[in-house]
């Protein structure tokens, strides 16, 4: 019953209907919404796995490996391990599910070893707690859109020296006499789905513009690809160059955008992102305002046909942006709105709703479901239209 639990932490609530196949289940689709139009049999055998699903809407179907990647942001070897697999011809599968853009060969993710995790778990850990120490980092990560309460959530950390370890203590072989280094700096851990760090990044605190190193390090061993961020499930994303911005981005807006990293302009995607770059409904790519970021732009739109230049209205980069007082969280949400009138309207309801004491819950829910519309997976529960009502209701309030 894996597929059945899987569906279940996909927030899709699978209802009992027949015992074809030892048992199927309709529920909504995790992409096309309805009510029961989505089936998964948890029980049938496939070639690689127990469980199949497909929607009679939409016409997705596949196993439960496949289920695991695309709806819960699985990697390819995360969905094997928990639906215990036996795949000895993993390329054939991973094709089939990941290859949409002809022009564009994702890089392979392989998560780091487990001494390297271990390792870098404790040095994040360390760097962590060091960060509260470090009032002009916290200060600095706060103008960027990034208060304490969202260092603690993405457990930044503060590097206050530059470090040089020896590589086999990390698991890692060396040919040559080369230290691993760990420069001075904020450090930025991404964190597996049992909460194991795998990969680390150092923006460095040292950085001098044109230095050979760069402004970012990636910690040696690190699992390769790009930073995503946030809910598989959600069908905006934003791409950023800097690591930072990105979590930025997930902090103002991440119960409605998934964002993700690509640190820097020229960057190909990873397995993963590529996954999820296609099947975006909106690939929002804010690009640096600068000849890089114009480059940035242009690779993307080369790989996704349907990426849309998204650069931050103010200031180089969205950290910029913030720094001199963009509201993130409303820049973005404006953005869903494609139809110009539907867009001054809500406009217009945010800022009389911010003049009223509309508690925080309410508006982030009517917020939520008037970004998503009919894609939204609660369109036919009632809350969408309870969200128009509302507005309709201030609309009333205001003009008579
Ligand atoms: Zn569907």
């Amino acid at each position: 019953m894996v597929l059945y639990e899987l569906a279940c932490e996909a927030g899709l609530q699978p209802k009992w209907v027949a015992s074809t196949e030892g048992g199927e289940f309709h529920s909504p689709c995790p992409k096309c919404g309805g009510i029961d139009r989505f089936s998964i049999q948890p029980n049938k055998q496939m070639k690689n796995c127990l469980g199949r699903y497909y929607c009679r809407q939409c016409h997705i179907n596949g196993d439960a490996i496949q289920f695991a990647r695309e709806f819960l942001g699985m990697s390819f070897q995360e969905a094997v391990d928990r639906t215990g697999a036996l795949v000895d011809n993993s390329k054939n599968i991973f094709r089939s599910i990941s290859y949409q853009s002809r022009s564009l060969r994702p890089i392979s993710i392989v998560k780091p070893s487990e001494l390297w995790q271990n390792q870098a778990n404790n040095f994040a850990k360390w760097a962590h707690n060091n960060i509260f120490k470090n009032d002009e980092a916290l200060q600095w990560l706060c103008t960027r859109g990034l208060p304490k309460k969202a260092v603690q959530q993405y457990q930044l950390g503060w590097c206050p020296n530059d470090i040089w370890l020896e590589k086999s203590a990390w698991g890692l072989k060396s040919n040559d006499s080369k230290k691993l280094w760990i420069p001075r700096g904020i450090v930025i851990p991404t964190f597996d789905k049992k909460g194991n760090v795998i990969r680390l990044k150092v923006r460095r605190d040292k950085y001098k513009k044109g230095d050979e190193f760069g402004k970012y390090i990636i910690v040696s061993g690190s699992m390769k690809g790009l930073n995503l961020i946030g809910d598989t499930r959600h069908k905006i994303m934003l791409a950023t160059e800097a690591e930072l911005d990105a979590y930025a981005v997930d902090y103002a807006v991440g119960d409605i955008v998934r964002a993700v990293a690509a640190g820097n302009n020229i960057n190909r995607p990873d397995e993963a992102t590529n996954y999820h770059a296609v099947n975006a409904k909106q690939l929002l790519i804010s690009h640096d305002n600068d000849e890089a970021g114009a480059t940035m732009l242009k690779r993307w739109q080369s790989w996704y046909p349907h990426a849309e230049p998204f650069p931050a209205p103010s200031g180089k980069d969205i950290g910029e942006g913030i720094a001199s007082g963009l509201d993130v969280r409303r820049w973005i949400l404006m953005s869903g709105w494609i139809d110009s009138a539907d867009k001054s309207l809500i406009e217009w309801v945010l800022n009389y709703i911010n003049e009223r004491p509309v508690t925080r819950e309410s508006y982030v829910c009517f917020e939520q479901e008037i970004a998503l519309g009919s894609n939204s997976p609660r369109a036919l529960t009632g809350d969408l239209q309870k969200g128009f009502r509302m507005m309709q209701k201030l609309t009333k309030d205001t003009y008579s």
